[in-house]
């Protein structure tokens, strides 16, 4: 249903660093190392956990088996920076302002041409309380090593941490996997000495596109034929290498876990494996990328919980949102939460399960769109009227509109859904525009403006 211009949407690459600490229970609350991993760009459909036919995920499955596999998980939105944000304040992006705003002062027309004025960003407003920053205060070293642009700490996703590695960004390919773990270990090592408790966040990027796996004995994992530049450049080769991709994270992910069972700190993790948001691989409207509306292949992701020394083994159906991860951690661990969260709690989740998208033309023409789930259905409206009223576990790909035949439940849908955004509170006025520096501009420049599709 989407129609667009071109696809848009996050950008690049990564890069490392984190940090360490076993947890210190000597009978205060309990302080367990937490390890948050997003693999951006990776739908859940295609992890072997959640039904995928390729052997995409053989480590990452195995750790599902030890854990909460939350099977209805969704995105905010559909692109990396707001849902990042969400994850890192427990808010919708209306809230916590992260997102295209072109009212915002980080002006990105420098990334896509001198003729886009007006082509601006807000970042995480720096007044918010993040993760990072609670966990820090209660103890928790807390590091990161991110790979995408729009990671990059002048959008603020890195207030809060200790140490935030967002250096060697590829503009085309992110930060490998390999090297994303290895900075991982290396800080967990370089904190080890400590008696902190520690709090890692990893964003691996490579199933984001272009899909170039590293390698040919990874490219012909899956390939459906010879890697001839003809094929290449099909869906069914494009879906395969995409699938590679994320078969290389899945290994360097597993090299993750391996590294903290030989530190010893693996049973009494607390280890969270997502995504960010998904991705389209042409099955609506022959589009393939994410930020383009809010689809399921866009905005289903993976949630996979592995709790700290056991814990609850199994799947879980109650659908949740990127705004209760922050909740959930906070309770566990008895602390308060920050005014104004917007999640709850993974296990009592009550708020309504809404995401949103807000595209800034020329780069995206289709307009605004929110969402509302209900069970299976989810309610779509867009500004320009391509909303419509889809059962998501019959019709994963939205192709049929049920707003005729169940027109009362789309009614209802749409005014909870209008009533409960315009409830939330937005964040404040964004200051001065700021010129972004070069290397940002180029990381940006090499992901989603070019016009070729990502
Ligand atoms: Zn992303």
């Amino acid at each position: 249903m989407p129609r667009t211009t071109t696809p848009p949407l996050s950008l690049a690459p990564l890069l490392a660093f984190a940090l360490l600490g076993p947890a210190c229970s000597d009978g205060g609350p309990p302080r367990p190392p937490i390890v948050l991993i997003t693999l951006d760009t990776t739908r859940a459909d295609h992890l072997g956990c959640y039904g995928y036919r390729r052997a995409t995920s053989p480590r990452i499955d195995a750790l599902a088996r030890e854990s909460t596999v939350y099977e209805r998980a969704t995105a905010v939105t559909s692109w990396t920076l707001p849902t990042h944000a969400s994850m890192f304040t427990g808010k919708l992006p209306t809230s916590h302002g992260a997102r295209y705003d072109a009212e915002g002062p980080f002006d990105l027309s420098k990334a896509i041409g001198d003729d886009f004025e007006g082509f601006r960003a807000r970042g995480i407003d720096d007044r918010e309380r993040t993760l990072a920053a609670i966990l820090g205060e209660a103890g928790y070293r807390t590091g990161a090593a991110v790979a995408g642009p729009w990671l990059l700490s002048v959008f603020g996703l890195a207030q809060g941490f200790d140490a935030y590695d967002d250096s060697g960004i590829d503009h085309i390919n992110g930060r490998r996997a390999d090297s994303i773990t290895d900075a991982g270990l290396a800080f967990v090592d370089r904190a080890n000495d400590d008696d902190a408790p520690f709090f890692l966040f990893l964003n691996y990027f490579d199933a984001h596109a272009p899909y170039v796996p590293p390698g040919e004995e990874y490219a012909r994992l899956f390939a459906p034929g010879p890697l001839t530049r003809e094929n290449v450049g099909k869906p069914e080769f494009q879906v395969a290498l995409y699938d590679a991709e994320i078969a290389f994270m899945d290994e360097h992910v597993g090299r993750l876990l391996d590294g903290l069972k030989e530190r010893g700190l693996y049973d009494d993790a607390w280890i969270f494996v997502t995504a960010d948001h998904g991705e389209l691989l042409w099955e609506i409207g022959g589009l393939s990328g994410h930020g383009i509306s809010l689809s399921e292949p866009e905005i289903h992701v993976p949630l996979i919980v592995k709790a700290p020394g056991g814990g609850k083994v199994g799947r879980e159906a109650r659908r949740v949102d990127q705004t209760d991860l922050l909740p959930t951690i906070l309770e566990h661990l008895q602390l308060p939460l920050p005014e104004g969260v917007q999640g709850h709690s993974l296990h009592r989740v009550a708020h309504p399960i809404v995401a949103e998208f807000h595209p800034l033309p020329p780069w995206n023409d289709s307009g605004d769109w929110e969402a509302l789930y209900h069970g299976d259905l989810k309610y779509v409206w867009n500004s320009a009227g391509q909303g419509y009223l889809a059962d998501v576990a019959a019709d994963p790909f939205e192709k049929r509109d049920l707003r005729g035949e169940r027109a009362e439940i789309a009614q209802k849908m749409e005014t909870l859904l209008k009533k409960y955004l315009a409830s939330l509170p937005r964040p404040g006025k964004a200051g001065p525009v700021k010129e972004l520096d070069e290397e940002t501009l180029r990381a940006l420049k090499g992901l989603g403006y070019t016009g070729d599709g990502k």
